[in-house]
């Protein structure tokens, strides 16, 4: 078969549309190739049964750290579609007292600039926050050599080796560790936990300010990626699933679907664990895809569950968009999410929409919709008895929601060439350190871009690697730049 210049990625979701904008901008051909309707994968909205128009999947938050996702937006000219907070601000409830007591970075250096505002808190004690800085300066002191050698240490066993209170790991360093790596931290991987406390909240002052979506998931970013494929020149096929790989001669040269074999130099895997697996394997696989596969198959998923509560009016406190509630399992955060939208976006809403992103949800799973809003009114009429009354209330379950990042899931996430073959891998699940996250997702495609580029000998693009900016794209915004919206 004639040799095919065009590279096919397989999966539309960040990690697919951040690789092929990667390479169409660098003059290679690419067609996209979506087994779903829609671009943006698991970013989506859902349509329920007598809601006039879609809703979250579940909350998703962005942070000033997300760089490379930043980078994206700006380059399919959505920046509108977020907005960053101009200060770290992560408000916490004691349910039962109703009170809230706000960590906020202030003027001091990192990792000290969340100090002052940590000390006045008042849902930890003076010994839980003395204790706390024994583990930051722990973090401080750590080197990358060190930390991906704890890959097989549970992070709990961390945190109580450096001297943390049962309550500082109840209150503060487990909730902030489900919300971002959506597993526990009796399971969790404590070189990914310390990556996420490094680089996140503990790395730069800005790093943490938290990003709203300004509009339901389904018209934020799907419309904005399907424009900006279509101006570079990408070919976009929706509703066409990959059936298998088409191998020649011990490589693969294409991928079949039921339209039939497309051929293509490198064929690039955006897809989720599951399906990467089933492609990776078969009987003419080699025995390097069969190894990827069964190491993705051991990582595994974990679930999460959006609660989407409609009241007749707001629930917050004014000034408050979001809470982490204290000691709560089921309840972990209340979003203001009708306060987070745009005015023209709210259209079409039953009510005041707040949202909770059940983190690590697999013991919930199969708790029914009743049981969910027991607990849930149980939690926001204790902290706010004036709430007004529930409209409606849905819940959506995703059982594959994350890579599973329990403890050794380091060493089983492949690198992008892994596979051999000429396949490159690109999902969320590849090794870069980051969890399976919008800015995981958009760090491994343009990995695997960059993987492609530097093969066919683009001098810029080799040895490029993930903490590099994009660099035929727009910079990642710092505190206060232009064009981008702040709260
Ligand atoms: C409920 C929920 C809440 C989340 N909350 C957050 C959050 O708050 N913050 C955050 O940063 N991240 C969050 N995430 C994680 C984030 O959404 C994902 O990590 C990221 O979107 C994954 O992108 P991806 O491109 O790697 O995979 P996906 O988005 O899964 O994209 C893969 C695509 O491949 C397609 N596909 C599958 N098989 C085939 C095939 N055979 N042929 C063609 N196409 C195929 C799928 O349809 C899909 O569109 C959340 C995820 C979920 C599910």
């Amino acid at each position: 078969m004639a040799a095919d210049s065009r590279v096919v990625v397989v999966g539309g979701g960040l990690a697919g549309c951040a690789c092929a904008l990667g390479l169409a901008g660098r003059g290679v051909e690419v067609t996209l190739l979506e087994a779903g309707s829609t671009l943006g994968g698991r970013v989506q909205s859902v349509n329920l049964k007598g809601m006039e128009r879609g809703i979250d999947n579940s909350q998703h938050a962005a942070f000033r750290v997300y760089g490379r996702f930043l980078q994206l937006l700006a380059t399919c000219d959505a920046r509108e579609i977020i907005k960053l907070q101009k200060r770290t601000t992560l408000p916490y409830l004691e349910v039962e007292k109703g009170r809230i007591s706000i960590v906020q970075s202030g003027r001091l250096p990192p990792p000290n600039h969340l100090a002052v505002s940590l000390m006045k808190a008042k849902f930890l004690s003076l010994g839980d926050k003395l204790a706390m800085q024994k583990a930051v300066k722990a973090l401080q002191r750590m080197s990358e050599e060190k930390r991906r050698s704890l890959d097989d240490t549970p992070f709990i066993e961390w945190l109580q080796e450096n001297g943390q209170t049962e309550r500082a790991i109840r209150r503060f360093w487990d909730p902030l560790v489900k919300a971002a790596l959506n597993i526990d931290s009796e399971q969790a991987s404590t070189s990914v936990a310390c990556f996420l406390f490094r680089r996140g909240l503990f790395g730069d002052p800005d790093a943490f300010d938290v990003g709203s979506f300004t509009s339901d998931l389904s018209d934020s970013i799907s419309p904005a990626l399907r424009r900006t494929l279509a101006r570079t020149g990408v070919e976009v096929r929706t509703s066409l699933p990959v059936t298998g790989l088409f191998r020649e001669e011990g490589r693969v040269a294409g991928v079949m679907t039921r339209e039939g074999l497309l051929t293509a130099s490198s064929v690039v895997l955006c897809t989720p664990i599951a399906a990467t697996a089933r492609l990776l394997t078969g009987a003419e696989a080699s025995v390097a895809s069969h190894e990827v596969a069964a190491r993705l198959a051991r990582l595994g998923n974990t679930a999460l569950i959006g609660i989407h509560a409609f009241h007749e009016g707001p629930v917050l406190p004014s000034g408050i968009p979001f809470v982490t509630c204290c000691d709560e399992p089921l309840i972990q955060m209340l979003f203001d999410r009708t306060g987070e939208l745009d005015e023209q976006n709210r259209e079409g809403l039953p009510g005041h929409w707040i949202s909770v992103a059940v983190s690590y949800a697999d013991p919930y799973l199969d708790w029914d919709d009743e049981l969910m809003r027991t607990e849930y009114e149980r939690v926001v009429y204790a902290a706010f008895p004036d709430a007004p009354t529930i409209t409606e209330f849905h819940v959506i379950r995703v059982k594959r929601a994350t890579t599973a990042l329990t403890v050794g899931s380091q060493r089983l996430r492949p690198d992008p060439s892994d596979a051999g073959e000429g396949v490159i891998l690109g999902g969320d699940w590849l090794d870069i350190d980051w969890p399976s996250t919008m800015e995981g997702a958009t760090r491994a495609g343009l990995s695997a871009a960059a993987t492609i580029l530097g093969h066919r000998g683009d001098s810029l693009m080799r040895g490029w690697q993930h903490d590099d900016d994009w660099p035929d794209w727009p910079e990642p915004p710092r505190r206060g730049a232009e064009g981008w919206r702040e709260w």
